[in-house]
């Protein structure tokens, strides 16, 4: 079966010397393994798309395969290069983050529209020179709510009150948050967020990613956001992204 339509190239390795192994997040189809054949030796020119690369948008027709075996890739072309997000160090560590999270979240032909969409607009709001590390935690946030993985941070676990202009302890092994008092009910690991940092989290709850635009983040709230949703990803994957590395020393401090 012949399918066709449009991919971020989330991962991509030589295979030989002619060839490509390479695994697209698909509008359609959502994650799919693909064989590139030929394709390490395309040279950029107007008959030729290039080798593929990582974070371009394509348009793709790839022969299906089921999941867990290569697709063969039959021909692209590239939409979108991101030559914007390429030119900078800090742009390429967020992006690639992004691209490692979608591909660790994500399981083989479970077709995920929304998450595709916002993918794009992440990438293509670093390329148009948006702040790398806000468009990642935006990102994030967003992931976790299609993921239905997000928490609640507006009411504590224990007492059940709203969480208004007060500093919480959010519970990693818990999900969960705490008002102060409470704080000795969270059992385990747990860290301590600014009254600002929760006021963020809470309106991001329903804050769309088209938005962002008008939306800063104060140095400590980055900070704080940052920590969060690195510890909280780390537990739920039960790994380290090998990116965090990269993007933990960009974060103002
Ligand atoms: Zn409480």
């Amino acid at each position: 079966m012949i399918v066709k339509g449009e991919a971020i190239v989330l991962r991509c390795i030589n295979y030989s010397n002619s060839s490509q192994i390479a695994t697209f997040f698909t509008r359609g189809e959502g994650k799919v393994g693909v064989i590139g054949k030929g394709t390490r030796k395309y040279s950029k020119s107007s008959l030729s798309p290039g080798s593929l690369e990582l974070l371009s948008h394509l348009d793709i027709v790839y022969y299906y395969k089921p999941a867990g075996s290569l697709a063969t890739l039959k021909e692209y072309d590239v939409k979108n290069y991101f030559p914007g997000v390429r030119n900078n160090l800090n742009q390429v560590f967020n992006a690639f983050y992004i691209l490692e999270l979608v591909n660790e979240c994500t399981v083989e032909q479970d077709p995920q529209k929304e998450l595709f969409e916002v993918l794009l607009f992440a990438i293509k709001n670093i390329n148009e020179g948006e702040d790398p590390t806000k468009v990642r935690l935006f990102f994030q946030n967003s992931l976790l709510h299609l993921m239905g993985s997000a928490p609640d941070f507006r009411t504590c676990q224990h007492c059940g009150r709203m969480l208004q202009g007060q500093p919480g302890l959010f519970s990693i092994l818990k999900s969960n948050i705490y008002c102060l008092p409470c704080r000795r009910f969270s059992q385990g690991s747990g860290m301590q967020l600014d009254s600002e940092s929760i006021h963020y989290l809470q309106s991001l709850s329903y804050v769309k990613l088209e938005t962002m635009k008008h939306v800063s983040f104060p140095p400590i709230v980055t900070r704080q956001l940052d920590t969060l949703f690195r510890f909280y990803f780390r537990c739920l994957l039960n790994k380290e992204l090998k990116m965090t590395k990269y993007i933990s020393r960009k974060v103002i401090s």
